[in-house]
């Protein structure tokens, strides 16, 4: 059968690395380890430990290693991830995209370090950080992850499985189809391109589930390696399962989703007040800190400084909208990316864009902002 987008299915599914709809969209997506992110900071290593295209890993701290995807050459990883290694016991971050994303994530830990597993952690529930738990299950690596990411993977991932799901598709082909100039046309693409994704994969994926929930309220818990300290802690914006893994003897965070570097936030599940919030929290760690986006390259203060004005702007734009009394669906059309945050990509234009504005929305209606 021939997809819309000309892939066969047959193409998609033997694609280990190359998935054509991803290609398709690839150009919405963040670039790896910027050239300015290692010159700038020296705890981030020139070298990469290991490098294979889709991925690669670099030392950025005392046991301390982060992977920065690069969805331009695959989407094995898609996620950005890493591990904290002390002289006792290790700890994996983010199941990535695909089994053979975590089982990069195992092989570069066990270049530096053969260190006891305590776990591998998802920081959300999200497709792209845990489409890969399912290779961590096989070696008998527990997965972390907030309590809630089970039931959300249940019925977001799980339940879908099995089922004809052509009809979550079409209206973004349509769109494409029917896009009245190229500012539509590429919109509708970037959400066409990241249903395909979800949608073909979803089928063909084990949806392997967390099985140590972690209970929020019972965060912060310190993780002691032997050596170094890993912190994990909850915070809300993203979804209602963040988490972060701090090291705060060395001021690195790994923020999961919570932090998008290079491109606007996906925002459908998110709470935009909370998410200021959060970043205005984040903005407040010593101004040394070091930050492992979800996606896109490791930044110091200034990422969350950019991700939090263009937060500000969507929620300027959404305001000024929702008080002219213009609908959601016109208010999201009318947005355009300011000259300043021309270069950010986006995932999918509705996913990112368009949810932030319709939870802005949202909230104005329910008088929280
Ligand atoms: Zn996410």
């Amino acid at each position: 059968m021939r997809e819309p987008n000309g892939w066969t299915r047959r193409d998609f599914l033997t694609s280990t690395s190359c998935l054509g709809a991803a290609m398709a969209c690839a150009r919405f997506l963040p670039a790896a380890w910027g050239a300015e992110s290692i010159a700038q900071d020296p705890r981030v290593a020139a070298t990469p430990l290991l490098d294979k295209g889709f991925a690669s890993t670099r030392r950025i701290g005392d046991g301390v290693y982060a992977t920065i995807a690069d969805p331009t050459k695959g989407l094995d990883a898609m996620c950005n991830g890493g591990f904290v290694a002390g002289k006792d016991a290790a700890l994996l971050i983010e199941g990535h995209f695909s089994p053979t994303g975590a089982a990069y994530e195992l092989e570069a830990l066990r270049m530096v370090s053969q260190a006891p597993l305590r776990g591998a952690l998802d920081t959300h529930y999200h497709f792209d950080h845990s489409f890969g738990n399912a290779f961590y299950g096989a070696q008998r690596i527990p997965i972390w992850a907030h309590k809630q990411a089970i039931p959300l993977m249940v019925e977001r991932y799980a339940g879908l499985q099995g089922r004809d799901l052509s009809a979550m598709v079409a209206p973004a082909e349509k769109r494409v189809r029917e896009a009245a100039d190229e500012t539509e046309r590429q919109r509708a693409q970037s959400d066409l391109g990241m249903l395909q994704i979800v949608t073909q994969t979803v089928s063909s994926t084990v949806v392997a589930l967390p099985n140590l929930p972690l209970e929020p309220a019972k965060l912060p818990m310190t993780v002691d390696l032997g050596g170094v300290k890993a912190v994990i802690e909850t915070y809300p914006g993203h979804t209602p399962t963040d988490l972060i893994v701090r090291v705060p003897e060395q001021n690195i965070v790994f923020t999961g989703d919570l932090l998008f570097n290079g491109s606007y936030p996906v925002a459908f599940d998110a709470e935009m007040s909370a998410w200021i919030r959060t970043l205005d929290t984040f903005a407040a760690f010593s101004k040394d800190t070091l930050f492992v986006p979800g996606h896109g390259p490791v930044c110091g203060p200034e990422g969350i400084a950019t991700e939090r004005a263009v937060l500000e702007d969507l929620r300027e734009h959404a305001q000024k909208m929702y008080r002219a009394g213009v609908p959601v669906e016109e208010a999201q059309r009318r947005y355009v990316q300011p000259e300043s945050f021309k270069s950010l990509r986006y995932f999918s234009w509705s996913f990112s864009i368009g949810a932030a504005i319709e939870k802005f929305y949202a909230e104005f209606k329910a008088g929280k902002m």
